[in-house]
């Protein structure tokens, strides 16, 4: 079958990727002149199976006011003229239910152990040279309610398989000296030995190349997709600028642009983007002293992952509309907060700044599979995860255009839940 892939993003490619080998024609169209040029250029870089729990949770509710009036605070809300801003917030709102993160949690962790499987098989099958690390994650509390917490989630996901250790923070620095300097300021925290990190970038390139030279796997970017043509319940072809692509099935994964290439053909997603921010630092072997491991500090709340001789430092939840733009000041505190956890960290002056609009449902969960399309596919919305979630995400999705069972209750994932 010839397959259209639309969007060459992580989430995108890892499809590309994954039905190509099921032997598809696969062609993907990205608008940009590069693969992974947006919201997966330079993000947090954590492959964090583990950490899925969705951003709506009741624990949450308390936090917002303080939160919402603190311009310092790792969430910042402006308000828009925009009925898909508040839209999104009232249905956030409303997953925000100790149910249904629970059932969210549990939906999610089996989507990304089958991440995990997959990024394992490929990094054994192919040579991807992305920065990867398989040396555990360790999530810091400065707060002792919020680490108690922690502890309770840690019960809830051992129930479900997870591996986990609670460490108070003495441990934590003999775990990783680099946060020596803010140890009389730690609670404790929770490390995961499982939990991986990479570029993800790096890896989205690698595999498309992957995708091509063992699959046959066309990659055409500078390729920007204007609308798809449709006959009946079936799109016939993706209009772009070079002309009419058909196909005989499309994927949509074009992130935030999901949306209004959806629009048209009377599909609505429940997207909007969270706007977050990110540092990549230089580093000096033996002048500075970057964490070795992923480290998560939940008061900033605020990743950071060594990236070779880089530090890349991630972190904010702005929703400020439906455009992501730098904003000089949240990079700034970003900054100062790196500074004051790693204080000789990396070259901190020397340091690159990105922001992205992380592509998000309200209740955290990517939408995978059928449209009322018959021949028209989803594999979007993945917010803050979709490095973590990719492969999991493409696995599930080549099942359903298969009609094949998976592993997983794919119904979970789907538009229509
Ligand atoms: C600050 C920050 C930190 C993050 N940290 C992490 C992390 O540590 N771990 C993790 O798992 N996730 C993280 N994320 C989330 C992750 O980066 C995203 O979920 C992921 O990159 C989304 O991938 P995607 O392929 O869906 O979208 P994108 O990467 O945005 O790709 C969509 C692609 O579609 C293309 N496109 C759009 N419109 C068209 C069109 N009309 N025609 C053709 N092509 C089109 C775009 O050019 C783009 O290349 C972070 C995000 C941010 C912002």
């Amino acid at each position: 079958m010839r397959v259209c892939v639309l969007g060459g993003g992580v989430v995108g490619v890892a499809s590309a990727y994954y039905l190509a080998r099921e032997g598809h024609t696969v062609t993907l169209l990205e608008a940009r002149d590069e693969l992974a040029q947006e919201t997966s250029l330079a993000n947090g870089a954590q492959l964090s199976y583990s950490y899925v729990a969705p951003l709506a949770d009741p624990a949450v509710l308390p936090k917002l006011p303080g939160w919402l009036l603190d311009r310092n605070s790792p969430l910042r809300f402006v308000p828009r003229l925009d009925w898909r801003q508040w839209t999104w917030c009232l249905e956030f709102l409303r997953a925000c239910r100790t149910g249904v993160a629970k059932k969210v949690t549990a939906q999610l962790l089996g989507l990304g152990q089958l991440s995990r499987d997959g990024v394992h098989e490929l990094v054994e099958r192919e040579a991807l040279h992305f920065n990867y690390q398989r040396n555990g994650k360790l999530v810091v509390y400065r707060d002792p309610v919020a680490f108690d917490g922690a502890r309770r989630q840690l019960e809830y996901q051992a129930s479900l398989g997870s591996r986990q250790q609670a460490l108070d923070a003495a441990a934590c620095v003999a775990l990783e000296p680099a946060l020596a300097s803010v140890q009389h300021k730690l609670a404790g925290g929770i490390h995961t030995p499982s939990e991986e990190a990479g570029d993800c970038h790096a890896f989205t390139v690698g595999l498309a190349a992957a995708a091509t030279r063992r699959f046959g796997a066309s990659f055409r970017c500078g390729t920007r997709v204007t609308g798809l043509r449709h006959a009946g319940r079936r799109v016939v072809a993706a209009r772009t600028d070079a002309g009419d692509i058909e196909a005989d099935a499309f994927v949509v994964a074009a992130g935030m642009q999901s949306v209004p290439m959806l629009a048209p053909l009377g599909v609505t997603l429940p997207l909007y983007p969270l706007t977050g921010y990110s540092l990549t630092a230089p580093t000096q072997p033996g002048h500075h002293h970057p964490p070795a491991i992923s480290v998560t500090d939940l008061h900033y709340k605020v990743v950071y992952a060594r990236l070779g001789e880089r530090l890349r430092i991630a972190g904010m939840v702005d929703l400020i509309g439906r455009h992501p733009r730098a904003d000089a000041r949240r990079v700034a505190l970003l900054a100062r907060q790196a500074r004051e956890t790693f204080p000789d960290g990396a070259n901190f002056d020397a340091a690159t700044s990105w922001c992205g609009g992380r592509p998000a449902t309200p209740d955290s969960k990517p939408l995978i599979g059928a449209t009322p399309y018959d021949n028209l596919w989803l594999n979007t919305g993945h917010g803050a995860l979709g490095f973590t979630l990719a492969c999991g995400s493409a696995a599930l999705l080549a099942d359903a255009m298969a009609g094949r069972p998976s592993s997983l209750d794919a119904s979970a994932f789907a538009l229509m839940r």
